[in-house]
């Protein structure tokens, strides 16, 4: 069956109506899915392991028949691992049809249809009972229906739910609790995701300062969860205020209660500074003497012999409502609230009135300045970033006159202001704007109306003669995304002057081979896992991933993940936003060289941006930093990853190819850029 889909497309904005596929939702959620991730992590795999092994035990220690449920099986792997262990029963259950289906041939080539019953429904549809799903109550409890937030996949409700009707009083849980830990920390660079720092413009008649609104000040943000791969955060980067300390636990073999609640301790700062951020991650016992024991610790907590990489899990950075000084050895406070799915954190002076537990409201952040509503972390981290924004300031003051008229196309941006205090005479500002608190309403001029649907009156009559853009859109997600700009641009030819300028004035792509130190993980097939032959997953993942005809980049931040360069990075188009879009495609072909030995895993490609004559800016690569090939990327940014589908490994340089050869087509009609690659 088909089905049409209408959306807006990132690049050439145009509303068109896709022809899709019923399956085109579950391929894409399994193509972009952590299950390869999950069967490549070892560490977990083992622990689960051993602790299965240990639960059935037990239980059969007592005589009793082991009989497991395994909520949230996927690939059935936790129920086969029971089963080995000599469960008597699993009831394996999945709400992802698409799983279930795998789970159940999964399963079955691995020989235990007899000992593993998969349920293709919610664990709160289970019923249980002679003609139930489950015949009787289960008293092994096993699942992994943790996020990098341990509970924002909904595992507290579903724990809650499965102990008052699915398992008996006394059940054996694997994992048996699991342990939430933060640590609290200052850090300039992880406040910048966060609140705006105010901004500095050396104009003809002096300096201005752009400040944030004063809402934002004590604005708590967004509840959603900021995880990243905080190992790859330099001890540079912040300052440790507190020890480790554990926040809360919760212990799966007794009765879960998911209600709102918080959890407070008591931190004696190990040094004075300014409390902005709380560090967090958790660990999984896997039985109850806590021998057995998986952790998210990052490294300056943890030996790095026990370190295993890992996407699905990593640690969280949350955000206080504002910064707190506090003192050496001057105890506070630290309250963890928790709803059912999301944690968020408040930092106090003095205990204040002894509340009682029951009578606690918590209340779920709301962002009150508009910001954190409008920019997500990176965009903040972006637009905090001094040297770009010195970048713009040093091209703005090329372009603008007194006189001019200037037009700014990206979502949510301050160019306008910036403009606007370099000296335009009147900026007309496109899309989303959140605040003016710097008094410009009568200066800056908010359009409400899609770039196509500009007309001369919203222009005052006016023709533009500085167009400017960053450019961002939010709803870009791959590099290219932000050619909307000249699409955009595009559009409203008619209002601009003959001798426009347009900043920046092009754009070029970029591209680079790449060996990832781990993120080839993602999309390698894992053949076995445990022992258990996961390959009908693999194929499923494959079948996924290919089920466009043409095989997509996707994007990734990589200054989380680790890389090194086996190329020198070469600009493959360009862009040129003085002319319109033009009619036909724009293609090249071409070789790249391969210069160091390595796993050439895929490609890496990413936008740059020419503001003004020599003035240039890269959301990829900032540098290749030593000999060794490793890069620094855009730590705002997300680039491109194209995977390539066979790695080619060399260990010394003569057995290598030495070129890999492309071939990319950016088609202006749709705005998509078609890849292939040859090894
Ligand atoms: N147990 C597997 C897969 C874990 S991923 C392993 O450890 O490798 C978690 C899976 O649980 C997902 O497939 C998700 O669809 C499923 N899931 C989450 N909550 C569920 C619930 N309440 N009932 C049934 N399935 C659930």
């Amino acid at each position: 069956m088909k089905t049409f889909c209408g959306r807006a497309n990132p690049t050439t904005g145009a509303m068109e109506w896709l022809e899709e596929d019923e399956n085109y939702d579950y391929h894409q959620e399994i193509a972009r899915s952590r299950y390869a991730d999950m069967l490549h992590d070892k560490d977990r795999n083992t622990k689960y392991y051993q602790g299965i092994r240990a639960a059935v035990s037990r239980v059969k220690e007592r005589g009793e028949k082991a009989i497991v449920l395994d909520i949230g099986t996927g690939t059935g792997l936790l129920s086969m691992m029971a089963a080995s262990a000599g469960a008597d029963f699993c009831y394996a259950i999945e709400v992802f049809k698409p799983m279930a289906n795998a789970a159940v041939k999964i399963v079955e080539k691995n020989g235990f249809r007899d000992k593993i019953k998969v349920i293709n429904k919610h664990s709160t549809e289970v019923t249980v009972g002679p003609d139930g799903d489950m015949q009787c109550r289960a008293n092994i409890l096993v699942t992994e229906l943790f996020d990098t937030e341990l509970i924002g996949e909904g595992a507290l409700p579903t724990y809650e739910h499965a102990h008052k009707y699915l398992v008996q009083e006394g059940c054996e849980a694997v994992p048996h609790r699991a342990t939430v830990y933060v640590q609290l920390v200052e850090s300039k660079r992880m406040w910048s995701w966060s609140k705006l720092f105010p901004v500095h413009v050396e104009a003809e008649d002096g300096e201005k300062i752009i400040v944030s609104p004063s809402e934002m000040e004590n604005c708590p943000g967004v509840p959603s969860v900021c995880d990243i791969q905080l190992n790859q955060m330099p001890s540079s980067d912040f300052t440790v205020l507190s020890d480790v300390v554990t926040m809360f636990s919760v212990d799966f073999s007794k009765p879960v209660r998911s209600a709102p609640t918080y959890y407070r301790v008591q931190l004696e700062p190990v040094k004075s500074g300014k409390a902005q951020i709380v560090l967090s991650w958790w660990d999984i016992d896997m039985d109850p003497s806590g021998m057995i024991n998986c952790t998210m610790a990052p490294y300056w907590v943890k030996p790095t012999a026990a370190f295993q990489w890992r996407d699905h899990w990593m640690q969280c950075v949350y955000f206080l409502p504002n910064e707190e000084p506090v003192l050496q050895g001057e105890k506070v406070y630290l309250t963890a609230c928790r709803d059912e799915y999301s944690v968020w954190y408040k930092l106090q002076k003095d205990r204040g009135e002894e509340e009682k537990k029951s009578d606690v409201r918590v209340e779920t952040p709301v962002c009150r300045c508009q910001a954190h509503l409008l920019w997500n972390r990176p965009r903040f981290g972006q637009l905090n970033d001094q040297n770009r924004t010195r970048q713009y300031i040093k091209s703005l003051m090329k372009v603008l006159k007194t006189d001019s008229v200037c037009l700014c196309i990206s979502d949510g941006s301050l160019l306008p202001v910036l403009a606007h205090y370099l000296g335009a005479k009147q900026v007309q500002y496109f899309f989303l704007f959140f605040f003016l608190s710097n008094h410009l309403e009568d200066k800056i001029k908010i359009i409400e109306a899609r770039p196509e649907l500009l007309t001369s009156s919203h222009l005052e009559d006016k023709k533009i003669s500085v167009l400017v853009g960053e450019p961002f859109f939010t709803t870009s997600l791959l590099p290219w995304h932000n050619l909307y700009f000249w699409y955009a641009r595009t559009a409203v030819t008619s209002h601009l002057t003959s001798n426009v300028t347009v900043l920046p004035q092009s754009a070029s792509l970029h591209m680079m081979i790449v060996e990832f130190q781990d993120l080839w993980r993602i999309r390698s097939p894992c053949g076995t896992c445990e022992g258990f032959d996961v390959r009908t997953m693999d194929d499923m993942i494959k079948n996924s991933l290919n089920f466009r005809e043409s095989k997509e980049a996707e994007p990734h931040p990589l200054w989380e993940y680790p890389c090194k360069s086996l190329s020198d990075p070469q600009e493959v188009l360009t862009f040129d936003f003085r002319k319109t879009v033009p009619q036909h495609c724009l293609s090249t072909e071409g070789s790249i060289k391969l210069l160091r030995k390595g796993k050439s895993h895929g490609a890496v490609l990413w936008m740059e941006y020419h503001l003004a004559t020599d003035i240039s800016i890269s959301t990829g690569l900032m540098q290749i930093s030593n000999e060794k090939g490793n890069c620094e990327w855009n730590p705002h940014c997300k680039q491109a990853v194209y995977f390539f589908s066979s790695v080619i490994e060399s260990e010394t340089l003569s057995d290598l190819p030495s070129a890999v050869t492309y071939a990319i087509n950016f088609d202006t009609k749709t705005g998509d850029i078609a890849m292939d690659f040859k090894l």
